[in-house]
């Protein structure tokens, strides 16, 4: 099966996400839109189940061997220059957009810097920092969906706080960059980038925020209200530096990190949404 894609088979999961924590799984890494047709052709033929991977830092894998395939689009990553926005292909990660972005003295997307998402990620999350979300900036997606490619205007999409209603998988999408000279761009990102070193526990693996902001609830706070920083389960902890984010301190297991999401819930007394996705 999957004989004309690169792929691993067996790979360690570990190594596909920033918490560093799962068992082993098929990961595909098709080339091109016409491989990507053909492998989810061949999932659906053999009745796999498939997800979309990006740069795995918003995912939780199981311990367990992944049934499900791993389709990742880290090929895709070409980067096109128009008069007045850039499309990036979906695989390109935040690190090589904002390198692109500084060579080219573009400005809009500083706040991304030190992201560890893909493009791709980022839009289907609509992720964002410091009062800034990706949906500011686009102007059209490019989307595979029911086997064609589309283009979604941005007035056709629906995005809300950590969420977009983009169905299919993203190829890849336009972004409104403004010419700017390249020290500013340079010290706006060095600027964010500090901004982050200094709130987050950038070094422990983890994926981000593990729940949603919800209304006016921030979790961070609301953690940090009941005094549940550096509480540990297994090799899993709330961070110290950042309540929002469960750290992988020791060798974590997905059931530590399940089992704190759990232990935080019952402590709050609050319904929190993870933001986190969480495979099975
Ligand atoms: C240290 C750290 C800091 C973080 N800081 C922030 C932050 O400031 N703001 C923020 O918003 N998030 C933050 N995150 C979370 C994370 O980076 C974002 O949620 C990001 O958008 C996930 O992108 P990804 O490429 O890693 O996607 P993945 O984690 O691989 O996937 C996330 C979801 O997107 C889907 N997806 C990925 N690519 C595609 C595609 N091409 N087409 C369709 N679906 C796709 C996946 O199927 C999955 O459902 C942080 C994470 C870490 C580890």
């Amino acid at each position: 099966m999957f004989e004309n894609v690169e792929k691993i088979e067996k790979a360690n999961l570990k190594n596909f996400n920033t918490f560093k924590i799962g068992g082993k799984g098929t990961v595909l890494f098709p080339k091109n839109v016409f491989e990507l047709k053909r492998t989810i052709k061949e999932c659906k033929n053999n009745k796999l189940k498939y997800f979309v991977l990006g740069n795995g830092s918003n995912l939780l894998f199981p311990d367990y061997d992944l049934d499900t395939i791993l389709i990742s689009l880290k090929n895709f990553n070409k980067i096109s220059k128009k008069e007045n926005f850039v499309y990036f292909e979906a695989g390109v990660n935040m690190f090589s957009l904002n390198k692109f972005c500084l060579e080219n003295s573009l400005t809009n997307l500083e706040w991304s810097f030190g992201l560890p998402a893909s493009f791709g990620g980022l839009v289907y999350m609509n992720g964002g920092a410091y009062e800034h979300t990706i949906f500011d900036y686009i102007r059209r997606v490019k989307v595979l969906n029911d086997n064609k490619v589309v283009w979604l205007k941005k007035n056709d999409i629906q995005f809300t706080y950590r969420k977009s209603n983009i169905s299919g998988i993203i190829l890849g999408g336009e972004i409104i960059l403004n010419k700017s000279d390249k020290k500013t761009v340079e010290n706006k990102q060095k600027y964010y980038f500090e901004c982050r070193k200094s709130t987050q526990p950038l070094n422990y693996p983890s994926a981000g925020s593990i729940f949603k902001r919800k209304n006016d609830i921030i979790p961070a706070k609301l953690i940090d209200s009941f005094n549940l920083k550096g509480v540990r389960i297994g090799g899993a902890e709330i961070s110290k530096k950042h309540a929002g984010f469960i750290v992988n301190v020791d060798n974590a297991k997905s059931i530590d990190v399940r089992a704190l999401i759990d232990y935080i819930k019952n402590k709050v007394g609050i319904d929190l949404e993870e933001e986190i996705i969480i495979l099975n």
